[in-house]
This record gives structure tokens, sequence and C-alpha cells, in this order.
């Protein structure tokens, strides 16, 4: 099974990025090509009857799979960046975070109106990146197709918040 697979590979990591938290690190799963494979397998399968026009993948660690998950789909792969790292013209969305707000940012062309944006991040945690991510994306014009994680810390009840955005939410381990 391929959330039995993850889970077997990540790790958790005290204290980082500051006491008291437990980091969930992906990058094992980086390291082993037959995991990588089976990931995008699995989110290729669960994803064939979303109509997708264009994969969204967050920095930083959206973009790993997000590409391949793009590829693979036969459509285009946008970045969303944090504000200042894309050099084209931008639209912005800030967000609330534990302390304080981060403004995350689309290219204006990223995705034609009406497209369906799939929205991919490695890990969900309380969803306020992804939820940022989808109302960017209905603001310029967008449909959210769904959401696809790879890990998803369910006791931070992230699916809850996503749900009513899209019903479409695939998380490979929780
Ligand atoms: P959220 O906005 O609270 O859902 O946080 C999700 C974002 O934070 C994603 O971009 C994740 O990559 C990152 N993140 C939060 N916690 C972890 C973790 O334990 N491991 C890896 N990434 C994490």
């Amino acid at each position: 099974m391929i959330d039995q697979q993850i889970k077997s590979v990540i790790r958790d990591i005290p204290d980082f990025p500051k006491p008291g938290i437990i980091f969930k690190d992906i990058t094992p799963i980086l390291k082993n090509p037959q995991v990588c494979d089976a990931i995008t397998d699995a989110f290729i399968d669960q994803l064939k009857d979303i109509e997708i026009d264009v994969v969204a993948g967050v920095e930083s660690r959206g973009f790993l799979f997000g590409l391949t998950l793009a590829n693979r789909l036969g459509v285009p792969f946008i970045p969303v960046r944090k504000a200042g790292k894309l050099p084209y013209s931008v639209k912005q969305k800030a967000y609330e975070l534990e302390y304080g707000t981060a403004t995350i940012e689309l290219h204006t062309d990223a995705f034609e109106p009406g497209q369906k944006v799939l929205v991919h991040d490695d890990l969900l945690a309380t969803g306020g990146t992804v939820t940022a991510t989808s109302e960017l994306i209905k603001e310029m014009g967008g449909e959210v197709a769904g959401f696809c994680f790879v890990v998803g810390l369910s006791f931070l009840e992230g699916r809850e918040k996503i749900t009513p955005i899209s019903d479409r939410v695939i998380v490979l381990a929780e």
C-alpha cells in the first residue's frame, strides 16, 4: 500500500524548525526512485476522474512531484511562490500564519480564465497555504480542480478546512 511505503521512508525530526514541533522530513522519499514512481502512479490513478488543465505546485517541495505529475498528465505546471521570487508580473495573496502573515504569488499569465487548476503540495498541515492558493486562483478567474498531497497531518484538520473549497482532496499518507 502506498501509505505504508511513504510512512516507511519519511522521518520525524523533533524540535525542527522550533522547539515543540515534530517535522515530517520527506527528503528520504527523493532518494528512493521506486517510492517516487509509486507516489506518481498513485496520484495519477486517484486523479483519473478529475478534469485538470494545469497543476499548481506550492514552493518549494510542491515543485518536486508537481512537475512530474503535470508532465504525466500532459498539462502545464505553474509554480506558486513566496513574494518576490517570480520574475514576471504577478498577482499576490496574503494569508495568516500562526505568528504573522505570509504572501504567495502567481504569474499573471499562469493560466487562462476558466481553467481547472489542481493544487499540489508535499504536505497538508493546517491547510492555510493551499487555501490562500485556491483563493488566488479563483481571484484570477480559475477553478480549483482539487487538491493532492503526499502526506497529511490529520490532527491539524487541514482536510476539514479545504473540503468546502473542493471535495476532491487526495492525501496519500495520513
Ligand atoms: P499549512 O499551510 O499549515 O497546511 O502548511 C503546509 C506547508 O508547510 C507546506 O508547504 C509544507 O511543505 C510545510 N510544512 C508544514 N509542516 C511540515 C512538516 O512537518 N514537514 C514538511 N513540510 C511541512
